[in-house]
């Protein structure tokens, strides 16, 4: 059997899929092109492929019947949340079945007690904290997208946010999970209470990118919610004085819940959007401090805090007053992609990452790659971490602009592995940089990993062509090719 383009046998293709009608109602099982369509890609724009078919799953059980079905017949399948991922995680295969787990969504159980709750894959990750904070808890790990995004997508890509600086990651905050692997048996990995003998399994498939299996249950830590909580503004007229404070106040031994910075092309975007969020446009870059935990000792590490903000040349410094000031400069920095569109019609989010002494030196060579390729690069990040996030608005339809933006992308990960870092700190590998593991990893270490994954999945039928380079099916940027290899 051969992975063929969903494009070329349409007829044939449909009448298979109407099979899966036994287990989910027609309405909930999309076979029409022009509606296929919307599931072609994820954020992500890079790579689009329209899948076989989307089945909108509402319970356990529907999983269940698709991945065997989908196993029976050797058909590659791929666990789709929000589409919220930027780095093609969610991108369908040819020919493949999307499981849309967005109907899933209710929280199953709630113990502040024992600090834990139990929700579903298509929970949205706000709505977690939404329900325990009443009860002086929240869920930490915070993605920017957090209003849209699903738990389980944060599962598959670790995701991480703002906050994560102090909190921790995705995998920091997960308990259990409950799974249908690949061959559709289903397996419950962790749990609540105690961490169980043996592998730490959970650690395991966390960050798997929906490559081990459908996660169809997630148990989540409740974090208490701090008793204090300072925002600030610093502005600055110099991008590398905002990065020299951020390692200072490191370096001084203060965790802040986040150090974000905003620089001035991104500043001037947030501006002019509904984001609004009062930041002064001709700054060249906004850095947004904010302490949280007791209110003893947090004097000093506000005064610390100005200090080396001063020293640094900021020249502004604010502190928000109340909550609704907070959330202000908050809905700035959270909604900077979203205000991106207003640059151009595409946008390619970047996630590298290097230590954060080296921030300085590093933007410098990014914004050098964007005049060398002629490209429009903003940049908006989690600079406690040393997360870049350069951003190139670009126009998708025109085939030489956007090979100019591929080629500055590979060049500024590559200037952030040489610094150091890393290829993502974040949004995952998915298809967007399976190219770009072997400058982190030589073939024995890939190797290891696939091999894990044949262990789990031998045939490759969940989310097969992402995270490793020569993957039995891969894309091939630009032209949507998948290379077809008998099974
Ligand atoms: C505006 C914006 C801001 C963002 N900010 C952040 C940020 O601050 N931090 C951050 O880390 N990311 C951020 N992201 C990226 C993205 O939101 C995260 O990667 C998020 O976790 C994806 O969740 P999702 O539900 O949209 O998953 P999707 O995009 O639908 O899928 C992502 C991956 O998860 C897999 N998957 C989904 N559901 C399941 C399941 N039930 N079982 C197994 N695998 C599954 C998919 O196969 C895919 O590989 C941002 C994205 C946007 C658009």
């Amino acid at each position: 059997m051969v992975f063929r383009s969903a494009r070329a046998q349409p007829a044939a293709a449909a009448a298979e899929y109407e099979e899966l009608a036994r287990w989910v109602p027609a309405d909930r099982l999309i076979l029409d092109p022009s509606e296929l369509r919307v599931y072609e890609c994820d954020g992500l724009p890079l790579h689009k492929e329209p899948p076989g078919a989307v089945v909108l799953c509402a319970s356990r059980e529907e999983v269940i019947g698709v991945v065997r079905w989908c196993h029976e017949r050797r058909i590659p399948f791929v666990p789709r949340g929000a589409g919220t991922g930027l780095s093609g995680g969610a991108t369908p295969v040819p020919r493949g079945v999307v499981i849309d787990l967005n109907r899933m969504r209710r929280i199953l159980k709630v113990d502040v007690e024992n600090r834990y709750a139990v929700v579903e894959p298509g929970t949205i990750n706000m709505r977690v904290t939404q329900a325990v904070e009443a009860q002086g808890y929240h869920y930490a790990p915070d993605p920017s997208s957090q209003k849209a995004c699903t738990i389980a997508g944060n599962v598959a890509e670790n995701s991480g946010g703002p906050h994560c600086l102090k909190y921790g990651m995705t995998t920091d905050h997960v308990l259990g999970i409950e799974v249908v692997l690949p061959d559709g048996e289903v397996a419950r990995l962790g749990g609540p209470l105690a961490e169980p003998p043996g592998y730490d399994l959970v650690g395991l498939f966390v960050g798997t990118e929906g490559t081990f299996g459908v996660v169809t249950e997630v148990t989540v830590r409740l974090t208490p919610s701090p008793q204090s909580v300072r925002t600030y503004l610093a502005v600055f007229d110099d991008m590398s004085l905002a990065c020299r404070t951020v390692a200072e106040i490191t370096r001084q031994g203060i965790l802040p819940a986040a150090l974000e910075i905003l620089d001035r092309l991104t500043i001037q975007a947030v501006e002019a959007s509904v984001f609004r969020a009062g930041y002064p446009q001709d700054a060249a870059a906004v850095l947004l401090v904010e302490l949280d935990g007791f209110e003893a000792g947090m004097d000093e590490d506000e005064e610390k805090i100005r200090r080396i903000a001063l020293e640094n040349r900021a020249i502004e410094l604010k502190a928000a007053r109340d909550a609704a000031q907070r959330m202000q400069l908050w809905k700035g920095r959270k909604g900077a992609f979203g205000a991106m569109g207003r640059i151009n019609t595409d946008l390619y989010v970047l996630d590298g990452v290097v230590p954060r002494t080296r921030l300085e030196e590093t933007l410098n060579e990014v914004y050098g790659i964007a005049r060398k390729h002629r490209v429009t690069v903003s940049n908006v990040f989690h600079a406690g971490d040393g997360n870049l996030h350069p951003n190139i608005s670009y126009d998708g339809r025109d085939p030489e602009e956007t090979a100019r933006v591929l080629a500055a992308g590979r060049e500024i990960l590559e200037a952030c592995v040489r610094a150091g870092g890393s290829i993502s700190g974040e949004h995952g590998i998915g298809v967007e940089k399976v190219d770009f593991m072997p400058l982190l990893f030589g073939p024995d270490d890939i190797q290891l990993q696939k091999d894990l994954r044949l262990a789990v999945d031998p045939l490759e039928l969940s989310n097969p062509g992402k995270i490793f380079p020569d993957s039995r099916s891969c894309i091939e940027v630009g032209k949507r090719r998948w290379k077809e290899i008998p099974l």
